[in-house]
């Protein structure tokens, strides 16, 4: 004869996990056995875990371990009320608690495919909402109404072929049908296994509890493939079987049953050859870990959250007063309106709450993103105030000592000196303005802040002036308008910066007054002789920009020509005579009158106007002789010439009057 053991034979990972975790805090109750199997229950009474069928019959304040199936949201939450809870709920199970609990706040049907009557199907139901229902067959999804969509989950025993049936069916009654093969993948492995392995054997010996649905199914897999399967819960029941020495025998056994139990039956066949997987052997490391490996792969998807913490969630429906929003965890999130501060919420929206509370005592997971937006603002409050950057805040109140602003909630105080550039008498005034600030104190702890708008009107003020010298160049010739005049000269505006041209650089001649060569508003073209950016100072020219007069003097007082001027100046030499400004000639004091004089002044005064002749122009040493004597004898000469037309008479020996050029002053050069 010869046996051949599933490889997946016995205890599931999820199984297994309940009963470690149970015997590692014995004593304790579980609520319900915590596996389908007679012996391996009584085996668990013996170490101290003991299984009761209700909650009442629980004793108070004790631990008490909830098996793999789970529970419903509701009844876990009352056991944790008054018990110290072991969670030994399958990771597989608590995903599908998961799925179910985020379709319902979403308004969703929800369809469990399975048993009414597994725990585990009912702890499913127990997170599914009001619009959840069981669906066990092909027949029972036929006679649901028409739906327009749904979310369709299974037990996770069930059969695949037995959920894919039903499914079919489904899709033909519910326009758009989301489903999730949530059937536990050891159970489709065991499933699997367990077809394949009654196809080759003679008898297929399911190993197990009669009450136990997935060794049920497991027989019932196997009698379609073999006519002598025998569900059997030991050894003991091996004598009713007949086994001939030339069948190949196949064992499995249900995910609830010990491995003592297969390997009592194994070993009280005789004679037995084992092919494969021979039960001395562990179960394979591969498979648990496998499972395992599956199993943390669910826990990983599960979010694990702490008050305060900031996490990103998916808004799942939007109620009046209430936001449902899913980030992960086993239970959904409520954020109240109230503490909603991102603006255009839809649902689909992925936003960043704060865990406020894990559970509010219903189970719900209390979120807010006052506390996220407060840091936000801080956080940028900050990173301003570290890098200058500027802020806007709106006054709020007039206190003594200064103002009370708003920046974007925060309170920020700018004291009555750093309001403006100079004394602010009515501090009122800012009360409702939008002010641009600079933090010049900021403490997150304190939650302090200390602004200044004195700071911004200096830095635009410094900024503009800057921008102003940086335009301004040495030698430039640029447009001002003259603002102000003083007695040393006259202060021009070139663009923002007010320059000053001396009195002598306002034109080439000698203006006794500024007024006499530009007047206030005027326009005018300057040369920049000198900037000090330091000390705001500009040194300008307007004479610069003008022609020098000595270059054209040549060509403009030809020698012998006749010119008028206006007399500037005495000396004991002679009188200078201003032609144009900048260019002034000498008239020698033996030139000043037809007579000899004894002083220039019996003949010119400053501020006469004269007739000269060009005597001589020499622009190399900007000499200019003049002579007013030899215009006054050409104009005698033709008075005498018209009077001798007119009277044809002519005195010829009439002596010309003496006259010497000599002086004891040598004439300088002329100042210009
Ligand atoms: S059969 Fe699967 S889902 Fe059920 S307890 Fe075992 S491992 Fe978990």
């Amino acid at each position: 004869m010869k046996a051949e053991l599933a490889q997946s034979a016995g205890y599931c990972f999820g199984v297994k996990r309940a009963i470690e975790l149970a015997e590692k805090n014995a004593p304790a109750c579980s609520l319900g056995p915590l596996i389908h199997n007679q012996d391996a229950v009584s085996e668990l009474e013996s170490r101290g875990i003991h299984a009761v069928e209700s909650a009442s019959a629980l004793p108070d304040g004790g631990k008490v371990v909830v098996r793999s199936h789970g529970l419903g949201q509701s009844e876990l939450e009352e056991l944790k009320a008054g018990h110290e809870v072991i969670d030994a709920t399958c990771p597989f199970v608590r995903a599908i608690h998961v799925m179910v609990q985020n379709a319902a706040r979403q308004g969703q049907s929800v369809i469990v495919c399975g048993q009414r009557e597994h725990p585990e199907v009912k702890g499913i139901l127990g997170w599914a909402g009001s619009k959840a229902c069981v669906v066990a067959d092909p027949e029972e999804a036929r006679r649901l109404p028409k739906m327009e969509s749904a979310l369709i989950v299974s037990q996770t025993t069930l059969g695949l072929n037995a959920f894919e049936d039903i499914c079919r069916e489904l899709k033909l009654r519910i326009a758009q049908p989301l489903i999730r093969t949530t059937v536990c993948d050891a159970t489709v492995k065991r499933q699997a296994e367990c077809e394949a392995l009654s196809r080759r054997s003679d008898v297929m010996l399911v190993v197990g509890d009669k009450a136990s649905a997935n060794t049920r199914r497991l027989a019932e897999i196997a009698k379609e493939h073999c006519k002598g399967t025998y569900l059997i819960s030991g050894a003991e029941e091996l004598k009713n079987i007949a086994l001939k020495p030339e069948d190949s025998v196949g064992i499995t056994a249900g995910a609830s049953t010990p491995r003592r139990k297969y390997e009592e039956v194994i070993a009280h066949m005789s004679d037995i050859e084992t092919k494969v997987n021979p039960v001395d052997e562990p179960i394979t490391p591969e498979v648990a870990t496998e499972e395992e490996d599956f199993a943390a792969q669910i826990e990983g998807t599960l979010v694990r959250i702490r008050p305060g913490q900031t996490v990103t969630g998916k808004v799942l429906q939007i109620t009046e007063d209430e936001i449902g929003v899913d980030i992960g965890y086993k239970m959904d999130g409520i954020l109240k309106k109230s503490d909603l501060c991102d603006t255009d919420v839809k649902v689909g929206d992925e936003i960043e709450v704060e865990v406020v509370k894990v559970n509010d005592g219903e189970g719900n997971v209390v979120l807010s993103q006052r506390g996220i937006a407060s840091r936000k603002l801080w956080d940028e409050v900050l990173a301003k105030f570290e890098n200058g950057e500027y802020v806007t805040a709106v006054g709020e109140q007039a206190v003594k000592g200064g103002l009370v602003c708003s920046l974007g909630g925060i309170r920020t105080f700018v004291p009555a000196s750093q309001l403006d550039t100079h004394y602010v008498s009515k501090i009122e005034q800012y009360v409702g303005k939008e002010l641009t600030l600079k933090i010049i104190e900021a403490d997150r702890a304190k939650k302090r802040i200390v602004a200044s708008r004195r700071a911004v009107l200096e830095e635009e003020a410094a900024a503009r002036k800057a921008e102003i010298w940086g335009r301004l160049e040495k030698d430039a010739i640029v447009t001002g308008v003259v603002r102000r005049l003083t007695d040393f000269g006259a202060f021009v505006d070139v663009g923002g910066v007010d320059g000053l041209v001396h009195i002598t650089n306002l034109n080439w001649g000698h203006p006794t007054h500024p007024s006499e060569a530009v007047s206030v508003g005027e326009e005018i073209q300057v040369k920049i002789l000198s900037l000090d950016p330091d000390n705001d100072r500009v040194s300008l020219s307007r004479k610069a920009t003008m022609p020098n007069p000595w270059t054209v003097a040549e060509a403009n007082y030809p020698v012998g020509s006749v010119v008028e001027g206006k007399v500037v100046r005495i000396t004991t030499f002679g009188a200078f005579v201003e032609l144009e400004p900048g260019l002034d000639g000498l008239v020698h004091i033996s030139q000043c009158a037809l007579t000899r004089i004894n002083k220039v002044e019996d003949a010119l005064n400053v501020g006469d106007i004269v007739r000269v002749k060009v005597l001589d122009v020499d622009t190399d040493k900007k000499r200019i002789s003049l002579s007013v004597r030899a215009v006054l004898e050409d104009e005698a000469v033709e008075g005498t010439d018209e009077a001798i037309d007119d009277e044809y008479a002519i005195e010829e020996d009439a002596p010309a009057e003496e006259y010497t050029e000599e002086t004891t002053e040598e004439a300088p050069e002329t100042e210009n």
